[in-house]
């Protein structure tokens, strides 16, 4: 390729270091883009492509931008799916010999932008590393460059990996290149979709390099310090990680936390599709967060603490301990309303603490920044005084652990401006008073500003032209502007400089000399201004770790708060939270359903679900009835018992639960665009793998996605398997629009039949949503065909094949045909239902095969005599 000046061989060097990503190639005010870089930047950002050495044999595609006003640029190629390499100047270009140095400060990619104007504020930006561990195990290792968060974990199998990355919504996900980055990457396939995937050489993931980069960079002895010491899988992702971040980020990375080490078991699990179904964080219809479980549990008026709420709502707890501590503090709080609503004015304003800190540390703040961290500083006295007034243990030890920072303030008062301009090298950024130099030298510059402006009245005066003007421009510095009309009055000492149509400009000695001093005396002030905001700056850097234990105590506070102000407003109660395993809610409600403003009322209602009687619930009722709201409705609750959040109800007992898992039918399940038997088959058998007694599974319409009889058997049997293997017998609602499955509460004791209560009015149906005892006595789905239009002569014949089909649906024994098992062990003995084994078929037989028309009364009585001996 062209190399035929020193600075495109300069640039081809650093590209070659840099070959996946854009180069931003800084020469002067710009940054330049060429050669292939050129062309799709120029595409993908929509800016004029141009060609140096044009016509030359050697012609070089190039376009480029504008250095500061960069970051909107370097945003949309990121968001296209690109890098950008941000390569700049590291020597001054007037004191360099030969071509300036260039270096890359700064890679740039989805996982690691910077520029938080491009971000959500309530959400994460999330870099995730996967590695495999010991025994199927796998690492999972996420950073927020953002805010500093630094933690991992390690998760048994594949399944555990989907469920933390539908958790964490990573744009940006890396694993080794080779064996085991290509089967990670194939294993996670529809999960990976839509993020970028990097592949970093397999080295960067060694165990050894790994955990001495660790232990390196935040200067600790071993991993103990992080609690990931026997975790391999995590040390290898957690180490990965920490090199590209090297690697890609040459500024300070002292805002990065020192690794954390979770456990998924301190956690309620939620599989990927649970996570997905129950619409925790986005619904499944848009992907957005208006009308989720966060959208309405969101009350929060921190950024931080919206990201807080999210990892709530993602990861709640099964300690009945902690989990009681967080009910208690935010019951507090709904009681004492008047005190909420005072804290919640103390910390609105309170700006994202987290990310300003991560700019302060990577010296990209600026002086709105720091302001933005002074007047949230400014507002800690008062919250640390309100929080004396609280009593529950979880708030108290919130508000102890927060640090007033006067120091910082103090800094930030006596520094920086009220309000300060967003740019660095125009000076105004530092308070009078701050800095003896700086103020004398204003001093002087003010004078001179002084004089010029006087002077314009004294030449007035002494020409008597009475249009002079003083004025500025770049090109010329001061001068003085005479209309053409009065060019005869100017004076010997002008010195002209310019003529326009009709005016001409001049200076004078007097006017050049005072123009030295305002100019230079104003050059000199941005530079000490620059000089002292990047001291005030790295001042409060060191600072960083307060900052974050504050923005952590603010966060959590922050929630808190928020879910007080939503019990408070919505009437939710706490929870009764212990060990056992019932699930019982007194007119419960749907979180979400009930805060949409409905034409209907929504209806309460009650459930009791344990291991001992109540451990299946079969829900028919016909379509739109309200049986999927129900079974949702209590998934919620429990989530949201579990997260720490009062309930929408009017009292409610929950045994604390391990795991909930959910299966939507497939026609329910449309928005995923996987609809495929399959899919829900596959879920099915996740759940029957996994559950434990002490799970809830939600199970919704399950079978829907093949023929009726297929449908029928396997809902039938998986009922019955978590029925009958006590390993698995979770806690278990079940709908379905089969209404032969109400025939299993026959056969098996704990399983019994709710529906959802219809009135029947005029051959139309109402829907009462009511939940009521026993089985739907049929299904209304010509009701529903009815009420859809179809023609009528349509509806009175399915009524006769529905009358022929349930007539046929139990023998004339009175046995619900489904419940037949080969394995009659399988079957627990009911007494009408144990007579019947392999002689009565023989007995049928013989009764079929007679003809009694022919019969004389003789043989009649000794083929009965026969019969009963077999009997
Ligand atoms: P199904 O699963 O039985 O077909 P859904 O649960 O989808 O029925 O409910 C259908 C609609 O009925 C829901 O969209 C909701 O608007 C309404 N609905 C359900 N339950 C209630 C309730 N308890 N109170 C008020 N409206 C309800
Ligand atoms: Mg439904």
């Amino acid at each position: 390729m062209s190399s035929t000046t020193p600075m495109m061989r300069q640039y081809l060097e650093i590209k070659s270091q840099y070959p996946d990503a854009i180069l931003f190639f800084r020469l002067g005010d710009f940054y330049e883009m060429f050669l292939e870089d050129a062309v799709t930047a120029s595409r993908v950002l929509d800016i004029t492509l141009t060609c140096r050495n044009k016509g030359a044999a050697e012609e070089i595609p190039l376009c480029g931008i504008p250095f500061h006003s960069s970051q909107p640029y370097i945003a949309r190629l990121v968001e296209n799916g690109y890098k950008v390499a941000v390569c700049e100047q590291v020597e001054d270009p007037k004191t360099a010999k030969g071509i300036v140095r260039r270096e890359v400060v700064r890679v740039v990619s989805p996982g690691l932008v910077l520029d938080t104007e491009s971000l959500k504020p309530k959400e994460n930006n999330y870099l995730v590393a996967l590695a495999e561990g010991d025994a199927g195990r796998y690492g999972v290792a996420v950073l927020d460059i953002t805010t500093g968060e630094f933690r991992v974990t390690e998760t048994a199998g594949l399944d555990g990996v989907r469920s933390e990355l539908t958790a964490l919504n990573p744009r940006e996900v890396m694993v080794a290149d080779g064996a085991e980055g290509t089967s990670l990457r194939q294993g996670l396939a529809a999960i990976l979709a839509g993020r970028m995937v990097n592949l970093l050489p397999e080295w960067t993931f060694e165990s050894d390099r790994a955990a001495g980069l660790l232990t390196d960079f935040f200067a600790c002895g071993s991993l103990a310090a992080f609690g990931c010491a026997g975790l391999p899988g995590a040390v290898r992702a957690a180490g990965a990680i920490l090199h590209y971040l090297q690697e890609t980020q040459k500024y300070d990375l002292g805002h990065i936390r020192p690794l954390a080490t979770y456990h998924t078991r301190d956690y309620m699990v939620l599989d990927e599709t649970s996570r997905r179904n129950l619409e925790l964080t986005a619904t499944l219809h848009d992907g957005g967060k208006k009308g989720s479980l966060l959208g309405v549990l969101d009350r929060t008026v921190t950024a931080m603490g919206g990201r807080r709420l999210r990892q709530w709502i993602n990861q709640p707890l099964v300690d009945v301990g902690r989990i009681q501590g967080r009910h208690q503090a935010v019951a507090e709080m709904v009681e004492k309303s008047l005190l909420r609503d005072e804290l919640r004015a103390a910390l609105d304003g309170v700006y994202d603490l987290e990310r300003l800190n991560a700019k302060i540390a990577m010296a990209s703040a600026n002086a709105k920044d720091l302001a933005a961290l002074r007047s949230s500083l400014m507002r800690l006295p008062a919250l640390i005084d309100l929080l004396q007034g609280v009593e529950a243990p979880f708030l108290l030890e919130l508000g102890s652990g927060i640090d007033p920072l006067l120091d910082v303030c103090e800094l930030l008062c006596g520094a920086i401006v009220d309000d300060p301009p967003f740019v660095l090298r125009e000076g105004g950024l530092i308070r009078d008073g701050y800095h003896d130099p700086l103020d004398e030298l204003r001093l002087i510059s003010r004078q001179g500003k002084g004089w010029i402006a006087r002077l314009e009245q004294q030449e007035k005066e002494r020409t008597g032209i009475s249009t002079l003007k003083v004025r500025f421009n770049r090109v010329f510095g001061y001068y003085i502007e005479v209309t053409r009309s009065h060019l005869g009055k100017v004076p010997d000492d002008y010195q002209r400089r310019q003529t326009l149509a009709n005016a001409e400009r001049y200076i004078t000695p007097a006017l050049k000399e005072y123009e030295e001093k305002v100019l230079g005396a104003e050059e000199r002030l941005v530079e000490i201004e620059y000089d002292l905001f990047q001291e005030v700056r790295q001042q409060t850097s060191r600072q960083g770790r307060r900052i974050q234990q504050v923005a952590d105590a603010l966060a959590t506070l922050d929630v808190v708060f928020g879910l007080s102000e939503l019990a408070h407003e919505r009437n939710y109660v706490v929870p009764e939270m212990d060990d056992s395993g019932d699930l019982v809610l007194v007119e419960g409600r749907h979180p979400v359903i009930e805060a949409m403003s409905l034409s209907e009322r929504f209806v309460a209602n009650d459930v009791t679900l344990d291991t001992r009687e109540n451990q299946i619930l079969i829900i028919t009722g016909p379509n739109m009835a309200g049986k999927s709201t129900f079974m949702r409705q209590i998934a919620l609750v429990t989530l949201m018992a579990h997260m720490g959040s009062l309930v929408p109800a009017r009292s409610a007992r929950i045994g604390v639960v391990d795991r909930i898992f959910t299966r939507v039918g497939a026609s329910d399940n449309l928005a995923r665009g996987q609809s495929t038997f399959m899919v829900e088959m596959t879920e099915a058998a996740n759940i029957l793998n996994h559950a434990t007694p002490r799970s809830l599974i939600v199970l919704d319409e399950i079978g829907r996605g093949t023929s009726t009889f297929d449908g029928i058997s396997i809902a039938w049997s998986v009922a019955e398997y978590l029925h009958d293997n006590p390993a698995v017998a979770a806690k278990t609602l079940f709908a379905t629009h089969y209404h032969e499955l109400t025939d299993l509460a026959l056969t098996r004791e704990r399983v019994k039949n709710y529906n959802v209560a219809v009135k029947e009015w005029n051959d139309q149906i109402i829907f009462l949503r009511k939940i009521v005892k026993g089985g739907a006595s049929h299904s209304y789905g010509i009701q529903v065909a009815r009420l859809a239009g179809l023609p009528a002569a349509v509806i009175d014949r399915a009524r006769e094949v529905l009358r022929n089909l349930e007539s046929g649906e139990f023998e004339r024994e009175g046995e619900p045909r489904l419940a037949r098992s080969r394995r009659g062990k399988s079957s627990v003995p009911v007494p009408q239902l144990s007579l019947f084994d392999s002689e009565s078929d023989e007995i049928r037989r013989r009764l079929d095969e007679l003809d009694t028309a022919v019969l004389t009364p003789l043989e009649a009585l000794n083929i009965l005599d026969q019969l009963k001996k077999m009997v």
